[in-house]
């Protein structure tokens, strides 16, 4: 079935794939044949006809009778509606039944009483409860002789029209599911995209990009490969905040992890490890290339003012740059670089410093 059920502008026989052939299946299946339009003619003339008033008030009466049934009838729907439609079914029942127009109204049948919500187990007794209704009127109102045909017809017609009303019912429901699972996935999808990318920056978050640093490191580690780390922290950050308002220090915010995105390589990574600080991982960097890296992200952060309506704002930004050791493990390297990144606040702001593993000491000199 192509597309929705819900909205197809073809024939439901179409949609369910009912073609000639199968409605012939169908038929042959329950035994319905040419002469049985006869006895569809005399089970309306004799038997639903004249008594359809009486048959369809004793079907509600039993289904009223019922609490979940008469809970939804009695609840959501006029009875005196559902009579009425109950009415048509009834004096239709059979006639012309192997036809596209039968098999149609009996599917949309099904698919109407799914999008109304009728409880599956209302559908299913309801057909049964019908049925032997219209049974008790055959005994009443037909000969003896004629009352074993009419029998096994109204058996057939009923399992006919059941088969068809369930089967789109079932579709309908299926459906419907299917569209909450797709909203689901859509949802789900939203939710990791908000857990692995940061929303104001758009650069990942800070677990995303823990996570990435654990599978460098081990990475770099299989290969034998140099790993390094900018930690990076945009100077006197509070200050804009101060001046300009907690807004603009979002677009700056904004700005400079775009300005880093710029500065950085392919294949580094970048996220926003908490307020201004942001981490940057240079997959198959030494120290040297490190601080080259580091260095460009300085420069290009502090190279133009960031605009804001009228307003020109200088922004500068201090990193700390590490390289993995042999002994380091995920926090020693972040400490590290997290140290680093300190002695460049302390020695002046605007500028990286390069502490390594073994002296902590200025291995590289601070660049600025
Ligand atoms: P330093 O040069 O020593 O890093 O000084 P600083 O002012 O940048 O650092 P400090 O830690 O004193 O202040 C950081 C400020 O960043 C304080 C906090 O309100 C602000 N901040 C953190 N997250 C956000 C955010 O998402 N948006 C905005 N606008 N401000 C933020
Ligand atoms: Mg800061
Ligand atoms: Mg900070």
């Amino acid at each position: 079935m192509n597309g929705s059920i819900l909205q197809s502008s073809e024939s439901l026989c179409e949609a369910f794939g009912l073609t000639v052939t199968r409605r012939h299946q169908r038929l042959a299946l329950l035994s319905l044949a040419r002469g049985d339009h006869q006895l569809a003619l005399r089970l309306q003339d004799e038997v639903i006809a004249p008594n359809v008033t009486e048959i369809v008030d004793l079907f509600y009466d039993r289904l009223m009778a019922d609490p979940e049934s008469s809970q939804f009838i009695g609840g959501e729907h006029h009875l005196s509606h559902l009579k009425e439609t109950q009415t048509g079914y009834l004096l239709t029942l059979g006639k012309a039944f192997d036809t596209e127009a039968y098999f149609e109204s009996r599917l949309r049948a099904g698919l109407a009483h799914a999008w109304v919500g009728l409880p599956l187990t209302t559908y299913h007794c309801g057909y049964h409860i019908l049925q032997s209704l219209i049974l008790s009127f055959i005994r009443k109102m037909v000969t003896e002789d004629a009352f074993e045909p009419l029998l096994l017809f109204l058996l057939k017609i009923i399992s006919l029209d059941m088969s068809l009303a369930i089967e789109a019912y079932h579709s309908a429901q299926v459906e419907e599911l299917m569209r909450s699972l797709e909203k689901m996935k859509h949802r789900q999808q939203l939710l990791q995209e908000r857990v692995r990318i940061d929303s104001l920056t758009s650069v990942f978050s800070r677990s995303q990009i823990l996570e990435s640093l654990t599978r460098c490191i081990t990475e770099a580690r299989a290969h034998g490969h140099s790993l390094s780390i900018v930690m990076l922290d945009i100077d006197h950050f509070k200050r804009i905040n101060d001046r300009c308002g907690h807004q603009v220090g979002d677009l700056v915010l904004r700005q400079v992890a775009r300005r880093f995105m710029m500065a950085v390589r392919d294949a580094d990574m970048v996220g926003r490890f908490g307020g201004e600080e942001f981490l940057a991982i240079l997959p198959g960097a030494d120290k040297a290339r490190a601080l080259q890296i580091a260095e460009r992200i300085r420069t290009h952060t502090a190279s133009s003012p960031v605009k804001s309506d009228q307003q020109l704002i200088d922004v500068s930004v201090s990193g700390g740059v590490a390289t993995l050791s042999q002994i380091d493990d995920l926090e020693a390297l972040v400490a590290r670089a997290d140290r680093a990144l300190y002695q460049a606040k302390n020695t002046g702001r605007n500028k990286v410093i390069y502490l390594d593993s073994e002296e902590e000491g200025l291995a590289g000199g601070a660049l600025e």
